[in-house]
């Protein structure tokens, strides 16, 4: 018997996983195919709206899942406006919200009842209860007014996160709707104003505009913040030649339901705080960021430490209690990159990589860590947005003006440049050829025009990110790129042979033609 058997040999289980959202279905999967006793705790707290799913945490119930299939749902009725183009008898599709929910909402269910087999058949213990430390090594989990106490050698934590409503603006904790609510929605959200202009926001602003709805977007700020913001603004301009209505510098001081039960908005500018504008809108979507869902958990009584934003601070996924971790949302990294600190990325196949490879350093004496650096990733928006690596302006900021060179090229996708994808706003004017896409590296002199910023705006942005993601992540420089030959007609041939630098101060928007 090894130490750490017998160290378990006195507890319920060998390891105890509190969250079975991306992270924790990952780890505690993994650790089980080691051999060991595991039992994943996973509970849903209802939304304020009182929105509850199955198992599978955020990214399966309310993230990345349905939101891409609404994505694609927008993606279609784009489709049949260049079908009509190229000769399809499509007549005037009209969108049907219910439809969609019902295929989403049972493409969820059915991963839920997959999420549950999965695990018995990893001879996971799965409890479907709310957990929290009750002990070093004691997890009390409550169902139905029942707790219930076991015991673990060694616990991970991996409890994600949920969207925050600014609690100073009277109305909106009652009357809006976040991301836990958009995507089981029974009927259509109708006219919308959404708070927010990151991921989430634009990304649900995007899907609802190509879904037909009337979209506004309250932008406190900035779109898309730590993001490139050539191509972040680039973003803003392709959805509102979509029809996207975008109020800037602008944030809601109040929302009151009418009568008629719509809901008045009043906008306000967020730097001098005087009223842009007054509205009515069905719904009000809020998409200002998520917390870690770290209180209550008992953190305190295990000795584990937390942030005052309730992050969990992990080093190796492992917090300040030695045999208490912690990955996922919930986590905060401190990840240095091109010398330089940076958080962690709050995305689906970060938890899922950070678990695994904790689960084999843990069980079966791996010694990979996990790198938070250089991560893909993609905001997918009717026209989507791939990156990897830095901003232009965060290679500035570390490197200096000198020593970046960015190369850039504007184009438009040829198949929806013929059917005018773009310009399909009633009563707007159609551009030949809009430069819909962008393409751009943002490449360090000093190192040879090595490749430390990779950004597309396109079609299929991250499905083209992920490939060019691995040549980033292998250290490429400008002139392995300039040797690569091209895949044509296609739009991830634009990063071969790119020729036209900002320094240079050309246009580099493409004329049209195929050499
Ligand atoms: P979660 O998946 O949030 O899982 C945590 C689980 O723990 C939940 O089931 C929760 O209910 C449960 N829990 C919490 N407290 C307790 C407790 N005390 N007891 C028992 N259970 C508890 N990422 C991408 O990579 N790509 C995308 O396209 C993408 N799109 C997104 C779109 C939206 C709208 C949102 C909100 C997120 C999106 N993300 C995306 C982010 C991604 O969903 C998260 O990064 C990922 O789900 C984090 O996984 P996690 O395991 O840390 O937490
Ligand atoms: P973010 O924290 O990224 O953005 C919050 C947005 O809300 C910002 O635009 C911010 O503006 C604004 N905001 C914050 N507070 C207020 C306020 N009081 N009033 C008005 N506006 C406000 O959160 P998201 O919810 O968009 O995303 C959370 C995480 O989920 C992301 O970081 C990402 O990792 C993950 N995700 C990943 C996706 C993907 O991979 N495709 C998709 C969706 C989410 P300001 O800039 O002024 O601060």
């Amino acid at each position: 018997m090894t130490a750490n058997e017998a160290e378990s040999a006195s507890y319920d289980y060998d390891l105890a996983v509190i969250g079975g959202g991306s992270g924790g279905m990952a780890v505690a999967k993994k650790a089980a195919s080691y051999g060991k006793k595991v039992v994943l705790f996973d509970f849903v707290k209802p939304s304020p709206q009182g929105t509850k799913w199955g198992l599978g945490g955020t990214c399966v119930n309310v993230g990345c899942v349905p939101k891409k299939l609404m994505h694609y749902a927008g993606l279609l009725g784009a489709g049949m406006h260049d079908a009509k183009a190229f000769g399809w008898k499509v007549g005037n599709p009209e969108h049907d919200w219910e439809a969609m929910v019902e295929t989403v909402q049972n493409h969820v269910k059915m991963l839920n009842f997959r999420y549950r087999v999965g695990l018995k058949s990893a001879q996971v213990t799965y409890v479907n209860g709310l957990a929290r430390l009750t002990g070093p090594h004691e997890v009390t989990c409550e169902k139905r007014g029942k707790e219930t106490k076991h015991t673990a050698a060694r616990v991970i934590i991996a409890v994600g996160g949920r969207p925050v409503i600014p609690d100073d603006v009277p109305g909106a904790r009652e009357h809006a709707l976040t991301s836990d609510d958009l995507f089981s929605l029974r009927t259509s959200p109708g006219k919308t104003l959404v708070v927010g202009a990151s991921y989430i926001a634009l990304e649900c602003a995007g899907f609802m505009r190509e879904l037909g709805l009337d979209v506004t977007v309250a932008v406190r700020s900035i779109l898309l913040r730590g993001f490139d913001q050539q191509v972040a603004e680039k973003l803003g301009d392709v959805m509102k030649d979509l029809g996207v209505k975008f109020v800037r510098p602008a944030v809601p001081s109040k929302i009151e339901k009418t009568s008629d039960g719509k809901l008045e908005v009043t906008l306000v500018d967020s730097k001098s705080g005087e009223e842009v504008s007054k509205g009515t809108y069905d719904s009000v979507f809020y998409a200002t960021g998520r917390k870690a869902d770290t209180s209550g958990i008992g953190l305190e009584t295990a000795g584990v430490k937390v942030n005052p934003n309730g992050k969990i601070p992990v080093e190796n996924e492992q917090t300040n209690v030695e045999h208490i971790f912690a990955i996922g949302d919930c986590t905060s990294v401190d990840v240095m990159f091109h010398e330089s600190h940076w958080a962690n990325p709050e995305l689906t196949p970060v938890a899922v990589q950070a678990g695994e490879l904790l689960a084999s350093r843990l069980y079966a004496r791996a010694t990979e860590q996990m790198d938070y650096s250089l991560v893909a990733t993609a905001v997918f928006t009717p026209v989507e947005y791939g990156c990897c690596g830095l901003s232009e302006e965060d290679a500035i900021r570390l490197y200096g003006e000198d020593d970046v060179e960015t190369y850039l090229f504007g184009f438009g996708t040829l198949e929806q440049s013929a059917a005018h994808r773009v310009k399909h706003v009633e009563g707007e004017e159609e551009d030949d050829m809009p430069a819909t896409n962008l393409s751009k590296l943002v490449c360090l002199k000093s190192q040879g025009e090595k490749v430390i910023g990779f950004h597309f705006v396109g079609p299929n942005a991250g499905e083209i990110t992920q490939g060019f993601g691995l040549a980033v992540r292998l250290g490429a420089k400008k002139s392995d790129f300039n040797k690569l030959v091209g895949i044509h007609p296609s739009d991830a041939e634009s990063f071969c042979a790119m020729g036209i630098t900002r320094s240079s101060g050309v246009s580099f928007v493409a004329e049209g033609g195929c050499g």
